[in-house]
């Protein structure tokens, strides 16, 4: 079952997180205005399409909360990328129980660059803070766990999403010659970013909406 868990979050879910992760990251200009409780609730509901769904409940760690939801999944809106619209990131790619709030795990990833990690000391450091505000974790002994995936996938999606943008940027610069229209490499790697036809409207200009030349005026490095 691990290794199957592997493969599905490698070969699959963590690929299609990556332009939602970076389009997230500049919607909320690097998570500032992350998890605003508009943004909290905004779930997609019943699968339009009418493919079969299937209702999970999801408990949501923040920094100073902790919070049980309920989303509707279906192979065409899976609950990682509707909890990555909401600011979390899953412990698991196909039905998580436990969902950890993206700047929490931002915050863990700069701390543990800076002193020897310690997942147990820190998510027993959590689970009593939250305790102490009255806040119950029902998994609890599990929570360890399960942040710990969550937490390893989530430095996966930040190292590719990083990777996403240098080869977007090189490839960019490969093809040197003045640009009509994105070349459709850059289209390929990035629709988000290169796939409107309207791309040209102000050239150069206009790119610093995109995601990419955000990411280079930012400051969120991870490499
Ligand atoms: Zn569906
Ligand atoms: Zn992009």
């Amino acid at each position: 079952k691990r290794a199957n868990q592997w493969r599905r979050w490698s070969e699959d879910v963590i690929l299609r997180m990556i332009v939602p992760y970076l389009s997230y990251i500049q919607e909320t200009v690097s998570l500032r205005h992350a998890n605003m409780p508009a943004i909290r609730h905004r779930t997609g509901g019943e699968c339009r399409t009418g493919c079969r769904t299937r209702s999970i409940k999801v408990a949501c760690v923040f920094f100073d909360a902790f919070e049980e939801i309920t989303i509707i999944a279906c192979p065409c809106s899976p609950a990682p990328l509707q909890l990555l619209h909401c600011g979390f990131f899953p412990c698991a790619p196909v039905a998580p129980s436990l969902a950890v709030d993206l700047r929490l795990l931002e915050f863990v990833h700069l701390l543990f660059l800076r002193q020897s990690p310690n997942q147990t000391a820190w998510c027993d450091a959590l689970e009593t803070f939250l305790d102490g505000m009255k806040y119950k974790l029902r998994l609890k002994d599990s929570l360890r766990r399960r942040f710990s995936n969550a937490f390893h996938w989530y430095q996966v999606l930040t190292v590719l999403a990083q990777d996403h943008i240098s080869t977007l940027v090189v490839g960019s610069r490969k093809d040197g010659a003045p640009v009509d229209q994105p070349s459709d490499y850059l289209r390929s790697r990035c629709p988000l970013c290169f796939g409107g036809n309207n791309w040209r409207n102000g050239t150069r200009d206009s790119l610093p909406m995109c995601v990419i030349s955000y990411y280079a005026t930012t400051s969120i490095n991870h490499l």
